[in-house]
């Protein structure tokens, strides 16, 4: 399947309402990582000048137009903007697809069904920011308002960029915020040509804007002094800077979405099914480009042997599955550049002397693209790095455990706390590790999944604050109390 935009039309920034040459004259390219031919050209690297336009048009619209609209005409844009997606949203799935290497397999179902729910969830919350009343036995009646923070800048990472936009975007529109969204630098073209939408929906020019640019753009929106709010996405490393920029600019809000190395514990009386079938979708869905995938696989001694010998089989006949993501059949794609590939590569070769390789290991052979094996380690040594961090490709490690102690230590055992699973029949075992285990979501009988309805994030360096559910809007709003004295 073919996108019937051309990537050339989103070499632009969108903001205020259009598309507009950048007034910073370095660009970039991209490359399809299906191939690596050329895929676009041109991309503006936004520097300070855009930058401050974008958060003048943004305060603009916060204090201007935006303002005047009822909760319910803030609905009636989302629920427009949900309409036109229902044409408009595959063509740039697409597009999007040429540079970020995301199968268009998941478009219809997943992708539009993900995406068209976030803003049907966050229109109907709108009108429902009530806030708080404290009776006046002091003598001072007090009211407690919950007020948008103004203009809030999103930061997205390369693996999930439109669903990323919707994320941030949502909470932060329907609680009366104005956000500025900058893609990764690698995959911007789905978030540039959603931008104009938000326009045909009915929001008012600058509530919505799209700039373009890598990390030295990122650094202008975490340090500038007139934007109230950073919601990131990425990795721990960023994350940091984003915090430590945030902290000696203004003080802005900041919220982290970071990464993961997460753990799926099967126990002897899982359902074997049922543990292989979601152990091995979520470290190869997206490729393992997924911050939930779940990379560290613990499995009891009487269910190993089986659960090996299935799970490794799944891992290998995968590789039939992967292909050109522009081809609607395909299921797997491939790792986002050569540069990626490349790191991925270095981690699993530098496990080889270490660890028992059981499946992969290396590129797909035959392709010009960035195909990786999908890849299992057998019980590598607690330090080793395959071990400890995030790989963000198809690769994941099994260890073998006898107890549940020794079990919830070595899952406990890491800075990370984004997701975790637990497959067992017992609900007791269940209930006890749901609450021991350091992760902000953990599944039973599932692992890497999330929910719209409920709070998503991470625990110690996975990340700060939530998205998701009503926890979402308290991040992009601030309690304002009024104070009335009855004596007056
Ligand atoms: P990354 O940290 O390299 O880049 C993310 C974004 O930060 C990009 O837009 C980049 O341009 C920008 N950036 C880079 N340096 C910056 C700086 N100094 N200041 C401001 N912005 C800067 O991450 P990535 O490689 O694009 O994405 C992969 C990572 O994202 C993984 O660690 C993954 O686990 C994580 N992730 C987390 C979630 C979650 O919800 N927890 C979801 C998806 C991805």
């Amino acid at each position: 399947m073919t996108t019937s935009l051309n990537p050339r039309d989103f070499t632009k920034l969108y903001l205020n309402g259009e598309y507009v040459v950048a007034k910073s004259t370095e660009t970039y390219s991209l490359h399809n990582p299906k191939d690596n031919s050329l895929a676009v050209e041109g991309i503006p690297v936004a520097g300070p000048a855009d930058i401050d336009d974008a958060v003048k048009f943004a305060e603009a619209a916060f204090r201007g137009p935006w303002s005047t609209f009822t909760a319910i005409q803030r609905t009636e844009c989302f629920l427009r903007l949900a309409n036109l997606l229902e044409t408009e949203l595959m063509p740039i799935l697409a597009l999007d697809s040429l540079t970020s290497g995301i199968p268009l397999s998941l478009a219809p179902t997943r992708e539009k069904t993900y995406i068209r729910n976030c803003i049907l969830y966050y229109s109907g919350w709108t009108d429902k920011q009530k806030g708080d009343y404290y009776p006046a036995d002091d003598g001072f009646v007090k009211l407690v308002r919950h007020e948008p923070l103004g203009v809030c800048a999103a930061i997205n990472p390369y693996n999930s960029p439109v669903a990323c936009l919707f994320l941030k975007a949502a909470p932060a529109l329907a609680t009366g915020n104005v956000m500025i969204v900058k893609p990764s630098e690698k995959t911007p073209l789905g978030s540039m040509a959603i931008a104009s939408l938000f326009a045909k929906a009915g929001f008012p020019p600058g509530v919505l804007q799209v700039i373009t640019g890598p990390g030295s753009t990122g650094a202008l929106l975490a340090e500038h002094m007139r934007i109230r709010k950073i919601s990131f996405t990425g990795s721990v490393t960023t994350g940091k800077k984003i915090q430590a920029a945030a902290a000696n600019s203004n003080l802005k809000r900041v919220t982290l979405e970071l990464g993961g190395k997460s753990p799926a514990i099967i126990f002897d009386d899982a359902n074997l099914e049922n543990a292989v079938t979601w152990t091995v979708n979520g470290i190869l869905a997206r490729s393992g480009q997924l911050c939930v995938a779940a990379s560290r696989v613990y499995v009891q001694n009487g269910i190993a042997a089986k659960f090996i010998e299935a799970y490794t089989k799944r891992m290998a006949d995968a590789v039939n599955d992967i292909g050109d993501p522009q081809d609607i059949n395909v299921k797997y794609g491939p790792i986002v550049d050569a540069g990626q590939l490349q790191r991925i590569q270095g981690m699993v070769d530098r496990a080889k002397g270490d660890a028992k390789l059981l499946v992969g290991g290396g590129p797909v052979a035959g392709t010009q693209g960035n195909y990786m094996q999908p890849t299992v380690f057998l019980n590598p040594s607690n330090d080793a790095e395959i071990y400890r961090n995030e790989i963000f490709g198809p690769v994941s490690v099994i260890k073998t455990f006898e107890t549940e102690e020794e079990v919830l230590a070595a899952a406990n055992d890491t800075e990370f706390g984004l997701m975790a699973g637990v497959f067992t029949k017992d609900v007791t075992r269940a209930m006890r590790l749901s609450s021991s285990i350091e992760s902000g979501v953990v599944g039973i009988n599932c692992v890497s999944l999330q929910s719209l309805q409920a709070p998503f994030g991470g625990k110690k360096q996975s990340g700060v604050g939530r998205e998701f559910g009503e926890y979402a809007l308290r991040l992009f709003t601030e309690p304002k109390t009024v104070i009335i004295n009855m004596a007056a």
